[in-house]
C-alpha cells in the first residue's frame, strides 16, 4: 500500500527523521493560508499523488511570494500529472503539500528495500540524488552504494557511518547526522512493515542540516492487519474503484489492459491462465482470483466487476474445483449471466470436484456457453472469440 508524501513525512517525524515543515491544502485559499502560517518567504508547492517524477512533470514548484503560492496552487490543483510512474492516463491532483523552502547545498539519494536475492533489508544510497536518479542508475550504477543489514544484528552505527562516508560526507558532525538519519529510516522501515522507503532527494542544506526533502513509503499489504494507523492513511481516490470493490468481497482483482476477462480460482492458476492466453496471442483484461471458498454470490460479483471493463470482448472461466465445487461455480456462472444479461462470449473450462454435475448444469441451460476440454483448448477458443469481438 502506498501513501502520500505528506503522510510519509508525518511518519518520518515520529522516527526523528528531519523534514521541513509543511501543511496540506485542498484548495487554493488553503494553500495561501498554509504558506502564511508557515511563515518565511520561500515555499514549495507540491502535488500529492501516488507517483514520483512530479518535479519534471510540473508538480513541484518554488514560490517566492504569496502571490506565487496562489498561482502555483491554481495551476497544479485539478491538473492531471503525467509522470514516468503514472502511466499515460496520468493522475489528477486533489491535494497539495505546501512546504517551507530551504537552501539546498547538495541532493543525495537514500532508499531501503528488501533484497530478495540475499533476503536482507538493504540500503541504497548515492552522492547523486534528485530527479535524475534513473539516469544515474543506468549510466553510472557504481555511484549507487548498497549496504545490507544483518537481520540478527539489525542497524549498527557502523552501517550508518559506512553509508555516510559512501555518499561522500566527511565532516564529523554531518556524518553523525546522516548516520542518525539512516538509523531512523531503518527503524521506521522495520516497525511499520515497509516494502520500500525512499528519500530522493535527501538533502544537505546550506545551514548544515540533513533532511528528507521528499519521501516515499510503501507498506506490505499482508502486514496491514497489525497497523490500523497505516491502513487509515489509505487514499481511495488513488486506487482503482473496481479493485477496492473486489477487495470487499474477498476477490483478488487486478486490472490489466487487454480484452479477455478472466475468472479463475487460485493465484497460481490465475497466473497460468494469463500466461497461456498470452501464449495463444491474446491479452488478458484482468487478473482475478475468486479464491478457494467462493460462493455463488462471489462468482456473480466477480462477473459484474469483469463486465464493468468495457474493453472485455470475451470471458474465460477457468476453474479447478478443489475446495470449491464445479457445480457451485456453474450455478454462479448461470446466475451472473442471467442477471447481468451477458453479451460477450463465455468460454468455460471446468475440472475437479463435481465436474460432471457442473458441466451438466451448463449444458442444460439455454446460455450460449463455449465449453473447453482443457486449458490450451480454452485459451485458443477465448483468444479467437476476443478477436472476433474486436472485428
Ligand atoms: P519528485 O519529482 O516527485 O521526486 O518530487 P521531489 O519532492 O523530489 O521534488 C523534485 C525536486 O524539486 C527536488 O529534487 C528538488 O530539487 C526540488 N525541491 C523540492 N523541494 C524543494 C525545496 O524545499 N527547496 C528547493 N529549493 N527545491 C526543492
Ligand atoms: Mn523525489
Amino acid at each position: 500500500m502506498n501513501v502520500h508524501e505528506y503522510q510519509a513525512k508525518q511518519l518520518m517525524r515520529e522516527f526523528n527523521i528531519s523534514t521541513l515543515n509543511g501543511k496540506v491544502a485542498k484548495t487554493v485559499d488553503e494553500a495561501v493560508a498554509a504558506a502564511k502560517e508557515l511563515g518565511g518567504n520561500v515555499w514549495v508547492v507540491k502535488a500529492q499523488i501516488h507517483a514520483g517524477g512530479r518535479g519534471k512533470a510540473g508538480g513541484v514548484k518554488l514560490a517566492k511570494s504569496l502571490d506565487e503560492v496562489k498561482a502555483h496552487a491554481k495551476d497544479i490543483l485539478g491538473k492531471t500529472l503525467v509522470t514516468h510512474q503514472t502511466g499515460p492516463e496520468g493522475k489528477k491532483v486533489l491535494t497539495l503539500l505546501v512546504e517551507e523552502g530551504c537552501e539546498i547545498e547538495h541532493e543525495y539519494y537514500a532508499g531501503l528495500v528488501l533484497d530478495r536475492n540475499t533476503g536482507r533489508v538493504t540500503f541504497m544510497a548515492s552522492i547523486e540524488g534528485g530527479v535524475e536518479i534513473e539516469t544515474v542508475a543506468e549510466e553510472t550504477p557504481e555511484k549507487i552504494i548498497k549496504v545490507a543489514v544483518d537481520p540478527a544484528a539489525g542497524f549498527t552505527p557502523f552501517i550508518g557511518r559506512k553509508l555516510a562516508y559512501g555518499i561522500g560526507l566527511k565532516d564529523k558532525e554531518l556524518v553523525k547526522k546522516a548516520a542518525n538519519f539512516f538509523g531512523g529510516l531503518y527503524k521506521l522501515y522495520m516497525e511499520k512493515d515497509c516494502t520500500i522507503a525512499e528519500i530522493n532527494p535527501l538533502v544537505l542544506t546550506k545551514g548544515g542540516d540533513i533532511l528528507a526533502l521528499d519521501g516515499k513509503l510503501n507498506f506490505d499489504a499482508n502486514a496491514l492487519f497489525r497497523h490500523p494507523e497505516i491502513e487509515a492513511l489509505r487514499d481511495p481516490t488513488e486506487e482503482s474503484a473496481k479493485e477496492l470493490e473486489a477487495d470487499k468481497f474477498g476477490l483478488s482483482y487486478i486490472e490489466l489492459d487487454g480484452n479477455i476477462g478472466c475468472l479463475v480460482n487460485g493465484a497460481g492458476l490465475a497466473m497460468g491462465t494469463l500466461d497461456i492466453i498470452s501464449l495463444f496471442g491474446g491479452k488478458p483484461a484482468n487478473f482475478l482470483d475468486v479464491g478457494g471458498g467462493a460462493t455463488k454470490e462471489t462468482v456473480e460479483k466477480a462477473f459484474s466487476i469483469i463486465l464493468q471493463d468495457e474493453n472485455v470482448k470475451a470471458i474465460l472461466v477457468n476453474i479447478f474445483g478443489g475446495i470449491m465445487k464445479c457445480d457451485i461455480i456453474a450455478e454462479g456462472v448461470l446466475a451472473a449471466a442471467k442477471s447481468l444479461s451477458l453479451k460477450v462470449p463465455l468460454i468455460v473450462r471446468l475440472e475437479g470436484t463435481n465436474v460432471a454435475l457442473g458441466k451438466k448444469i451448463l449444458n442444460e441451460s439455454d446460455l450460449d456457453i463455449i465449453a473447453a476440454d482443457d486449458l490450451a483448448d480454452a485459451a485458443s477458443k477465448v483468444v479467437e472469440a476476443a478477436k472476433k469481438g474486436e472485428a
